[in-house]
């Protein structure tokens, strides 16, 4: 079932394979008919993750990429709606001409041309990697899925034994009287039998660790060995999970099916993670949605660049709607993320206004930067009425970009994917960077009006990053640490290489903290 961590089990198991000396790829399959997940609505779907090549996709590819330092692209997410849409183009091409086009096989042999294609996609312009995992969402049983379980079905039976592992993540629930209940696991493997499909493995997910009487009892059911039967129990922090997993001997089970070397693990990951904090900070995001898992990439790129300054970050999430500026008193930085639409922008920008009268870190993401633009023009520059093209009627300091007016439609018609921006020397940008060129990741179509440059930089806020002529970064040099960024650098953070402005704002907020106590 959805919401269970199979992306995170996906993302481990990975990392357990990576910390071996395998080349890992990862592929997420989503049953929904989308085509990708950049209509969606982040309050239901969860954040929409942009990959370097403009895809925007399942947040799950977000993992895998943080977990497995690795850039996917576009055909890593397979949706219900890519597969039809290729299989209806051929046959509008005339491909199957004269045969009556199905489910089974066109469906599902498009299906295994997709996972086969992925799987032998070079990464990050190197070799195709040794193994490739393959993540099917949903629930088994579901109509959605049907296709795609066959499809693995057809692979399975072509594939040898020892070129394809079935890994099953099931919810194993604690009843009143603190009981671990097999009885779910039974009926989905029931049910996945009954599709042709015997796990291999089991990851039990629980809030309690599953004992060995109880793996015994799923193995009694499933047929899969005990020592198959693994315990995930939940942790606090979810880059501890491979560290989990590779206690349970997940790895060696793994191997063992894929006939491949157990190899002796590098543990640097194990070391990274298990570092204790010897500071804390508090951090507020203004948001109008409200749920975490809309800023799942933000809230982990604050994590890696904490981890990396020994400082805990804990979010305070404050309702953009509702804002109060007393909510601020006490936090070490406030955090405008990305976001689209008019609702919740005055508080964003009343949090704005705060930081920088007050000299609080502030860091702002795409939307956060527009905002810093608008509340700089209110308040400093004297235009009342300022605001984004996006928001409605007023003076427009934030504009649309120009060949993007004209789209034709909403989905995928964004600046997306890679940009490569120009750091302005002797900037704090370039410095946080350590060189003046980056290549991060867009997902916008507004951008700060060229006519209101100079006029800006005049009254002191500086622009200090550029993709060709359009605005990146601007910084406020009087003032701690204000910083906004154009780009989403949280799309390109991972614990082993945290982003370069999410540690700047965290030491800045280290940096508050202690400046605040002598206050
Ligand atoms: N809505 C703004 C735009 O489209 C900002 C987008 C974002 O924050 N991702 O430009």
């Amino acid at each position: 079932m959805s919401g269970l961590g199979k992306g995170i089990t996906t993302a481990s198991i990975g990392r357990l394979l990576k910390n071996r000396g395998y080349e890992v790829t990862a592929v997420k399959i989503d049953p929904y008919l989308n085509i990708d997940a950049g209509t969606m609505n982040p309050a239901q779907h969860g954040e929409v993750f942009v990959l370097s090549d403009g895809a925007e996709v399942d947040l799950d590819l977000g993992n895998y990429e943080r977990f497995l330092d690795i850039n996917l692209k576009s055909i890593h997410n397979i949706t219900t709606g890519k597969v039809y849409k290729s299989v209806i183009e051929k046959e509008r091409r005339g491909d199957f001409l004269g045969t009556t086009v199905q489910i089974i096989p066109h469906i599902t042999d498009e299906i295994r041309h997709c996972i086969s294609r992925a799987a032998q996609e070079e990464i990050d312009g190197g070799r195709a990697a040794e193994i490739c995992l393959v993540e099917v969402g949903g629930t088994v049983g579901d109509i959605e899925s049907m296709p795609f379980l066959e499809a693995i079905r057809q692979m399975h039976g072509e594939l040898s034994p020892q070129d394809m592992v079935l890994v099953h993540v099931t919810l194993v629930p604690v009843d009143a009287m603190g009981d671990l209940k097999t009885k779910p696991t039974q009926h989905s493997v029931k049910a996945l039998r009954e599709l042709g499909l015997q796990p291999d493995i089991i990851v039990g997910r629980s809030s309690e660790v599953i004992g060995p009487q109880t793996k015994r009892k799923i193995s009694a059911f499933t047929d899969v060995p005990a020592k198959a039967v693994i315990s995930a129990q939940s942790v606090p922090d979810i880059y501890q999970v491979p560290m989990e997993l590779e206690k349970e001997g997940l790895a060696e089970v793994i191997c063992n099916y894929l006939a491949i070397e157990n190899r002796e693990p590098d543990t640097e990951w194990y070391r990274l993670i298990s570092q204790d904090y010897t500071n804390r900070v508090t951090v507020a995001i203004i948001s109008k949605y409200g749920i975490e898992d809309v800023y799942i990439s933000i809230k982990e790129s604050l994590k890696h660049a904490g981890r990396a300054l020994s400082t805990e970050v804990n979010i305070r999430w404050l309702d953009a709607e509702a804002f109060d500026h007393r909510d601020l008193a006490d936090v070490d930085g406030i955090l405008i993320p990305g976001g689209f639409g008019e609702r919740g922008i005055e508080g964003k920008i009343q949090a704005i206004r705060y930081a920088r009268e007050n000299k609080r870190p502030f860091l702002g993401l795409c939307l956060g930067l527009q905002l810093g633009v608008v509340e700089y023009a209110r308040h400093v520059l004297g235009i009342p009425d300022a605001t984004s093209e996006e928001m409605g009627p007023g003076t427009h300091v934030i504009t649309i970009i120009p060949d993007h007016e004209n789209a034709p439609g909403l989905g995928g018609t964004m600046c997306l994917g890679d940009c490569t921006v120009t750091l302005r020397e002797g900037t704090m940008i370039a410095d946080l960077y350590g060189r003046t060129t980056t290549v991060e990741r867009h997902r916008h179509r507004y951008e700060v009006n060229p006519e209101f440059i100079s006029d800006l930089e005049d009254a002191g806020l500086t622009f200090t990053g550029f993709c060709g002529e359009r605005v990146e970064v601007c910084e406020l040099p009087d003032h701690p640490f204000y910083l906004a960024t154009q780009f989403h650098p949280e799309f390109k953070s991972s614990p082993t290489n945290p982003s370069p402005p999410y540690i700047g704002f965290v030491a800045a907020c280290k940096k508050n903290k202690i400046s605040a106590r002598a206050r």
